[in-house]
């Protein structure tokens, strides 16, 4: 026999930088960020959602930056979470004027643990320079990490131009594209070159260069990772609403990942409108659960579905048994520590049910159509009992949370040792 191989290539080994208590990159596990939509300004408003993104398992969360009147609501954006017992740190978009917000009110430069920077529009030509400085001598001076973030529809124009006009003087040009991502990735590279030669040390910055198509974003990705040890950002921009945004995002980031590319991601969804923005968080959490790299909650595998399952008693048992377990979450991850691992199975009829069942801690295989209103329900790998009538997802429950208590309880864990 031969032995087949899973898994993703070791990690590429990235200097760790601090954002607030949270490590970036080196051996720290893969970081979950999101960003708000509110406006910065509207402390209530922000804090609202700050928290919100934090409770759903956002490790650091960014907040836009624009005018005086979000730098002067940031530390009180800061006070307030602190008062919460929200310790998310927060990073500051900043775009154009950042480099007179941050020197007009310090508390906001104290408030924040990372500074964001867009080389194509901290200013232009002889200011340009300038102003980038500017904002990296405050992180330098406040002990903040910076992220240079270059984005494919603010690229440095200079830049751009530049190696447009070398490419077509060259005796084989490349195609306009291509010359687009290498000036994604210098400029990236440069600034944060830039940021090192006035004094920002190399273990406070992270990189992005974000795309909003798949493979330049891979592209692009695997190039940073090659030229520079850097910790990186991953994110594909303006991804798109609903499941266009979800599956872009997760096709580019999951290439990038199995790369061993990649110390933090960010899923840039467009909310529906009145939508809940912490689905960006869970959609990350996901992603990093089913490749492996992390665990948040346990992962409920349900079966599609087909035409042997005309009733919708396993899709409702699947929903019921998925929202029971969100809902017992926070509890749960306080008193049974390690229950984020648990792996459920609900399916749908005999002919994948058991087997799948069996690989889950617990499964249980409904009846399908024609088959006997029974269901039996698979622990660690052993059928231990099959359920039957009206009680059935409750006693299911009953059976999962048992099982919980008696495998991640650390009280019965030590007794029974
Ligand atoms: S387990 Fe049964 S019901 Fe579910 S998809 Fe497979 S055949 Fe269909």
């Amino acid at each position: 026999m031969f032995p087949i191989a899973a898994g993703p290539a070791p990690r590429r080994r990235s200097i760790p930088v601090r954002v607030g208590a949270v490590t970036v990159g080196g051996e720290a596990p893969i970081v979950v960020q999101s960003m708000t939509n509110t406006d910065t300004a509207d402390v209530n408003a922000t804090v609202a959602q700050v928290s919100a993104l934090a409770r759903a398992g956002s490790e650091i969360v960014r907040i836009t930056v624009d005018r005086d009147e979000a730098a002067a609501a940031v530390p009180r954006i800061r006070e307030r979470l602190d008062r919460l017992g929200v310790a998310v740190p927060l990073v500051g978009d900043f775009h154009y004027i950042g480099h007179q917000l941050l020197a007009a009110h310090p508390a906001c430069a104290e408030a924040l643990d990372k500074y964001r920077i867009n080389p194509g529009n901290v200013g232009f030509k002889e200011k340009k320079d300038r102003q980038f400085g500017a904002i990296v001598e405050t992180a330098i001076r406040y002990g903040k990490a910076v992220r240079i973030g270059a984005n494919w529809g603010s690229l440095d124009q200079e830049l751009l131009t530049r190696l447009m006009d070398e490419n077509a003087r060259s005796p084989a040009p490349l195609d306009a594209r291509a010359v687009t991502r290498e000036a994604m990735v210098q400029s990236a590279l440069l600034s944060a070159a830039r940021a090192e030669e006035i004094g920002l040390p190399r273990g406070r910055i992270i990189l992005s260069a974000k795309v909003s198509a798949v493979q330049d974003l891979i592209a692009v990705y695997r190039e940073l990772a090659r030229r520079s040890d850097y910790a990186l950002h991953l994110g594909l921009t303006e991804a798109g609403m609903g499941s266009k945004g979800i599956v872009a995002s997760s096709a580019a980031m999951g290439v990038l990942l199995q790369e061993g590319i990649g110390d933090t991601i960010r899923y840039s969804l467009t909310p529906e409108p009145g939508g809940d923005r912490t689905l960006e968080v869970k959609a990350a959490q996901e992603l990093l659960q089913t490749m492996g790299f992390r665990t948040f909650v346990p992962l409920v595998a349900a079966c599609p579905g087909c035409g042997r399952t005309t009733s919708s008693v396993f899709q409702e048992l699947a929903r019921d048994i998925q929202d029971w377990i969100a809902a017992s979450m926070p509890d749960w991850r306080r008193r049974y520590p390690g229950v984020e691992g648990l792996t459920v199975a609900v399916m749908g009829c005999i002919v994948n049910g058991p087997g799948e069942s069996k690989h889950a801690d617990i499964g249980i295989s409904l009846p399908g159509t024609g088959e006997q209103p029974a269901a039996p329900v698979f622990i660690d790998g052993r059928k231990a009992v099959t359920l039957r009538g009206p009680t059935l997802a409750e006693d299911f429950k009953t059976i999962v949370k048992d099982y919980i208590e008696t495998r991640f309880d650390p009280a019965r864990r030590s007794a029974a040792e």
